[in-house]
C-alpha cells in the first residue's frame, strides 16, 4: 500500500522580514482521525492540507534545492501525554542548516515553542497515536509516534539566488516503523553523498537526492539500505543512506565516523555515544574503514530519527559479503535500541533529560 502522506490539521507558518520573524498557527479543515484514516491517498481533503496559501511553488528551494528541514519525534507514553526526545538539539540544527545556506536563520526559542505547541494542538484534536502495549513485544519497533517536520522555504524567484526572506513552516504526521523488521542487508554505494567543502554537514534538501538514487539502486539490488565511503580515499564508511554508521568491534569499542563536513551530526548518533557511556563501553570518534569493519566488527547499525536504532545484518561490496551479529537477541546493538526505545517511550529512566513533555 502506499504510504497516505496524512498532513495533521493544524499547521504552522512563519515568516522572515527584516530580521523579524512573525507566524501564526492555521487549522485545516478536517474530519475526524477515523473517518480520515478511511480516505485514499488522493482525496481532495488531505490535497488541500499538503498546501498554504501564499506560499509561491517557483522559488529557489523547489528550483534549486536552496531548502532546509528537521525531523522529530514525539513519543507516545502510557499516561497518555506525549513527550518530544531532545527538541532543543533540532532547533539548534536547523539555525545551523540555515545559516549554512545563508538564510537568516528563525531563532530557536521560536522554532521551539512553535514544535511543542503545533503538536499540543494536533492532539487536542486526536491527531496522534496512543500509546499501545503490543508495541513491547518487538521492543517498540512498530509503534507509531508524532513525526513533526519544519522546513524553510525561499521567497518566489526563478533566477538562481539565495534566501533573504525564508518561510518556515511547521507540520505534523504519524508515522510508524520505518525500516521493516529482521533482516537489514547493506551494500556499499559507488556514488558520494557528500564532498569536502560541500553541503553534507546540514539538513539541507540538495543532499537527499543522492542518497536516495543510491537507495533506490539499494533496493533494485536486493539491499535494504546504502553505505557512503568517503570521496577522498575511497575507503572510510561515512554515512548510511539517510543515517549514521557505527560498528561494534570484536572488542567491545563503539566505533562511529567522526564528525566533519560529509557527515550530518545526527541527535541519535550524540545519544547512542552516550548510552555507550553509559553502559561502560569505550567509544571512538574516527576514521572507520570498510576493511576494518569487514576483519574486525562484530556488529553494525545505523542510527536517526527515522531509523532509531536499526542494526545491519550484513555490509556487501563488489559482490563480498560479511555477515555480522546485530541482529542476535544479546547484541550490542539490539541493547542500544531497548535502551534508547525505552527511554523514548517512557518504560526507562530519562536519567540524561532528554524528554520533554509536550
Ligand atoms: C537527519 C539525518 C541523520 C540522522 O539525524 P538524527 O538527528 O539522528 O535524526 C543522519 N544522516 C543524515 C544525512 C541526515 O539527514
Amino acid at each position: 500500500m502506499p504510504f497516505k502522506l496524512s498532513i495533521y490539521p493544524w499547521v504552522h507558518c512563519c515568516r522572515c522580514n527584516d530580521n523579524q520573524w512573525k507566524g501564526e498557527f492555521i487549522e485545516h479543515e478536517h474530519c475526524s482521525p477515523e473517518e480520515e484514516a478511511r480516505l485514499g491517498a488522493e482525496d481532495d481533503l488531505l490535497t488541500r492540507r499538503n498546501h498554504i496559501p501564499g506560499v509561491p511553488m517557483v522559488n529557489f528551494t523547489s528550483q534549486y534545492g536552496l531548502g532546509c528541514f528537521e525531523g522529530l519525534k514525539a513519543y507516545p507514553q502510557k499516561d497518555g501525554t506525549l513527550k518530544l526526545f531532545r527538541p532543543e538539539r533540532n532547533c539548534a540544527r536547523m539555525a545551523v542548516s540555515m545559516r549554512g545556506l545563508r538564510m537568516p536563520p528563525i531563532p530557536e526559542d521560536l522554532l521551539l515553542e512553535t514544535i511543542f505547541e503545533i503538536v499540543r494542538r494536533n492532539k487536542v484534536l486526536g491527531f496522534a497515536p496512543e500509546y499501545d502495549a503490543a508495541w513491547e513485544k518487538d521492543i517498540w519497533q512498530n509503534a507509531a509516534t508524532v513525526y513533526v517536520r519544519p522546513f524553510a522555504i525561499s521567497e518566489p524567484g526563478i533566477g538562481v539566488n539565495l534566501s533573504v526572506t525564508p518561510w518556515v513552516i511547521t507540520i505534523c504526521t504519524t508515522v510508524s516503523a520505518y525500516f521493516r523488521l529482521g533482516e537489514n542487508n547493506a551494500v556499499v554505494s559507488k556514488r558520494i553523498r557528500a564532498t569536502p567543502g560541500g553541503t553534507g554537514w546540514i539538513k539541507t534538501a540538495a543532499n537527499y537526492v543522492t542518497s536516495t538514487l543510491a537507495k533506490a539502486e539499494a533496493l533494485d539490488e536486493g539491499y535494504m539500505e546504502a553505505i557512503f565511503l568517503d570521496c577522498t580515499t575511497g575507503k572510510n564508511i561515512e554515512e548510511g543512506s539517510s543515517c549514521n554508521f557505527f560498528a561494534v568491534l570484536k572488542d567491545g569499542t563503539v566505533v562511529t565516523p567522526e564528525l566533519h563536513d560529509t557527515i550530518l551530526p545526527g541527535i541519535t548518533r550524540d545519544s547512542v555515544m552516550v548510552l555507550a557511556r553509559d553502559m561502560g563501553m569505550k567509544t571512538q570518534e574516527r576514521d572507520l574503514s570498510l576493511e576494518e569493519v569487514f576483519d574486525d566488527a562484530s556488529e553494525c547499525f545505523v542510527t536517526g530519527t527515522a531509523a532509531g536504532v536499526t542494526p545491519l545484518s550484513s555490509i556487501t561490496r563488489e559482490g563480498k559479503t560479511k555477515r555480522f551479529a546485530s541482529l542476535e537477541a544479546d547484541s550490542v546493538s539490539n541493547r542500544f535500541l531497548k535502551q534508547l526505545k525505552g527511554i523514548q517511550f517512557g518504560a526507562l529512566s530519562d536519567k540524561h533529560g532528554w524528554m520533554r513533555d509536550v
